[in-house]
């Protein structure tokens, strides 16, 4: 539960017209027709300059498209001769020079560690422990022998089902083994006092990625949600029903879930965390879906003895109450069982994999599934992350570039100070608290401070019972939360994870050692370049705590107003100017990005790149020379390693996919889109005022 507040990278506003930091740009220098890199500007004076190429320094020169102008499209600038270049491998929804190329290098170490780990697992109890779960993952032969025999406890429960009573009973069931089927449950801070957990309780039940595509007419939802009702059939066949009469149970399926969509809250909707909290506590919930026997349920989860309970959707709640008792029985079941096999798909045989896997198709346009030791490993670490991890940070995770990092983060954390000091829109008692919670902010880099043990028993022969054992771990591990002091070195990532992220309760960032690897971050990049790409990241996660979201945030996680009114009112303005930025631009399809959707995202990428910009200057003010690469600035290698990380080639399924449920931008806008709002851009390449990059009024928050 908590996972829904904490605000990823990947997988964070202006006086509208006035904003004081529009600077207008420099006049332009003509540069020659054959290659729009603008001139350099003349350089500080004093400093001896240092020549070097753009490879030396960690930029791709291949992935430049010269013919592109700056000042228009630095995307395509960037990283045009990459996108004309690279190919979507077949097993991948998207290409990526950051994310996806790290995760593969990544995958192919932790697959060396543990093919040799199953061969020969030793006597050492980690090592055990991966080699029986990687092992069994990898075991096909048993895993077809065993068909559903790991889930058919689960589905006789399910086939019980036949009056509110009965189902309320399967869907205990199901949590307690670690299937949150129908709604979600588990432990969330308390956004009053955030040194509590309590219980979280949110809508849930959805097959397809959003509610919006079981209610909205478009040509796009229309053909996802039949797919996926030939999904449901697909599956009801594999459980033994005959065709015919699975295509018809099918849409009876699809038709709960519309109902469920209907009480579901929207995605906006959802970004409100005042609204999303709501203190029913257990009478509360009882009350608002009397026919679930919440007493059963509370004890069967281990929670019986506690009592908050804050729920994201009450709503929902009531509407459920509705649907057990007025949806046949039979929808019920067969909802139930596809929703069990659809989750357990990796614990099970491989033609339901494939089944599934023909629905994620029609949803990314992959063409393959990913090889079967790409997934074992995938699952491996999501079992066993903290193992894993051990082994990864000892051999990919050299003591410099957690240095390196901490440098970063001193850099970025003293650019927000000095940048908060110098805010014309906020008020000198917004200030203090601001700062008060710039100086309470934590981060946690590479790894975290102690490692899980994981007390389930493997046997190396058995993996559906061997993933069924890990999933009801760690859900009873997560319940178990409940009532207990946080636990802020309970990391929600694993360390081999390329990813990072900042959690507005903990008022603390995290960045795994997964993603401090090249083009991130590399000891052999220069300044301007790791700040560029890492450093942005680094800016990113901190300005989440300070946008629309994590600004009603304090310092110590609870949800309490620290803003005079007046300071309020102009941070409002602001983010609604970055709303309107994004708005108006366009996304596959002919559609246009939801500004409200990803404001959170946008002011976080807007903020990233100018504080790594103070950051990288301020690391860079003492140096003896100043380094001019193929012809570029430092402040120019800065936006191109910041542009290059980002270079990206999406299949068109996957791209409209994300355009409609992702909170980030598409990669091509969180570059356009931060630089739009960055002055500093315009000057570093000599843009025309009347140049694309640079309005007159650029949207500044932070
Ligand atoms: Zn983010």
């Amino acid at each position: 539960m908590r996972s829904a507040l904490a605000f990823v990278l990947l997988a964070a506003a202006c006086g509208g017209s006035k904003s004081p930091s529009a600077t207008p740009a420099p006049p332009v220098a003509e540069t020659p027709p054959a290659s729009k890199q603008p001139e350099a500007p003349p350089t500080p004076p004093g400093k001896p300059v240092t020549n070097r190429s753009l490879a030396s320094i960690g930029l791709d020169p291949d992935a430049l498209d010269r013919t592109a102008d700056p000042c228009d499209d630095f995307y395509q600038f960037a990283c045009g001769g990459w996108v004309a270049k690279k190919q979507i491998d077949a097993d991948k929804p998207m290409a990526q020079r950051s994310f996806v190329d790290i995760e593969d290098r990544n995958l192919e170490y932790e697959h060396g560690i543990l093919e040799k780990l199953r061969t020969d697992p030793g006597n050492d109890p980690v090592n055990k422990q991966l080699a029986a779960y990687y092992g069994s993952c990898m075991d096909e032969a048993a895993i077809e022998k065993a068909g559903l025999s790991p889930v058919k406890p689960l589905l006789a429960t399910i086939d019980k089902v036949k009056n509110p009573k009965s189902l309320s009973a399967a869907i205990t069931q199901l949590h307690a083994a670690g299937f949150g089927l129908v709604f979600g449950m588990g432990p969330t801070q308390d956004s009053a006092d955030a040194t509590k957990v309590i219980i979280g309780m949110d809508q849930g039940g959805l097959g397809l990625p959003d509610r919006d595509y079981y209610l909205k007419d478009d040509d796009q939802s229309k053909m996802l949600k039949a797919a996926y009702e030939g999904y449901v059939a697909s599956m009801l066949v594999e459980l033994g029903h005959k065709a015919d009469a699975a295509k018809k149970e099918a849409a009876d399926v699809v038709a709960l879930e519309t109902e469920l969509a209907k009480v579901s809250k929207d995605k906006v909707a959802r970004r409100d965390p005042k609204t999303m909290y709501n203190r029913l506590d257990k009478a509360g919930v009882a009350k608002a879906a009397p026919s679930f026997d919440w007493t059963a349920y509370w004890k069967a989860q281990g929670l019986d003895k506690e009592t908050a309970v804050t729920v994201g959707a009450p709503d929902f709640f009531a509407g459920l109450d509705k649907l057990m008792a007025s949806t046949k029985p039979e929808v019920w079941r067969n909802y139930l069982s596809v929703q069990l096999v659809s989750r357990a798909a990796g614990s099970l045989t491989k033609k339901i994999e494939e089944t599934q896997f023909k629905f994620y198709a029609a949803l990314t346009g992959q063409a393959e599934m990913e090889a079967r030791w790409k997934r074992c490993v995938g699952r491996t670490d999501g079992a066993l992350g903290d193992l894993l991890g051990q082994v990864f940070v000892r051999d990919r995770f050299a003591g410099a570039s957690k240095s390196a990092a901490e440098e970063q983060v001193h850099a970025i954390v003293a650019a927000m100070e000095a940048n908060l000091d110098a805010l014309p829109w906020m008020d000198a008692a917004t200030k203090t608290k601001a700062k008060a919670k710039l100086a309470a902010m934590t981060y946690q880099i590479g790894y975290p401070k102690k490692w899980k043990n994981y007390t389930f028993k493997l046997d190396p022969k058995t993996w559906g019972a061997n993933s069924l054992a890990a999933r009801k771990w760690e859900t009873a591990r997560q319940n178990a939360k409940v009532g207990k002091p946080v636990d802020k070195d309970d990391w929600q990532m694993t360390v081999p994870q390329v990813n990072a992220y900042y959690d507005p309760q903990l008022n603390g960032m995290v960045f795994p050692a997964g993603i401090l690897q090249p083009p991130f971050y590399s000891v052999d990049a220069s300044i301007p370049v790791n700040l560029g790409a890492m450093g942005v990241v680094v800016g990113h996660e901190l300005t989440h705590g300070f946008d629309d979201q994590g600004a009603q945030y304090d310092a110590v996680g609870n949800l309490a107003n620290w803003w005079q009114p007046d300071t309020e009112k102009a941070f409002k303005a602001r983010t609604k100017c970055v709303i309107d930025q994004y708005e108006k631009y366009d996304v596959i399809g002919g559609g246009h990005l939801s500004g409200a959707n990803t404001v959170g995202e946008n002011i976080a990428d807007i903020g990233g790149v100018k504080l790594a910009l103070a950051g990288y200057r301020a690391l860079r003010a003492t140096a003896p020379d100043t380094v001019i690469a193929d012809g570029f600035t430092e402040d120019q290698q800065f936006f191109l390693g910041f542009g290059q990380a980002w270079c990206a080639k999406m299949r068109p399924d996957f791209e409209k996919l994300l355009a409609t449920i992702d909170v980030h931008s598409p990669p091509k806008w969180r570059v356009n889109g931060a630089l739009t709002a960055t002055p500093e851009f315009g000057r570093a390449f000599r843009c025309k005022a009347t140049a694309k990059l640079t309005p007159a009024n650029a949207c500044v928050v932070w």
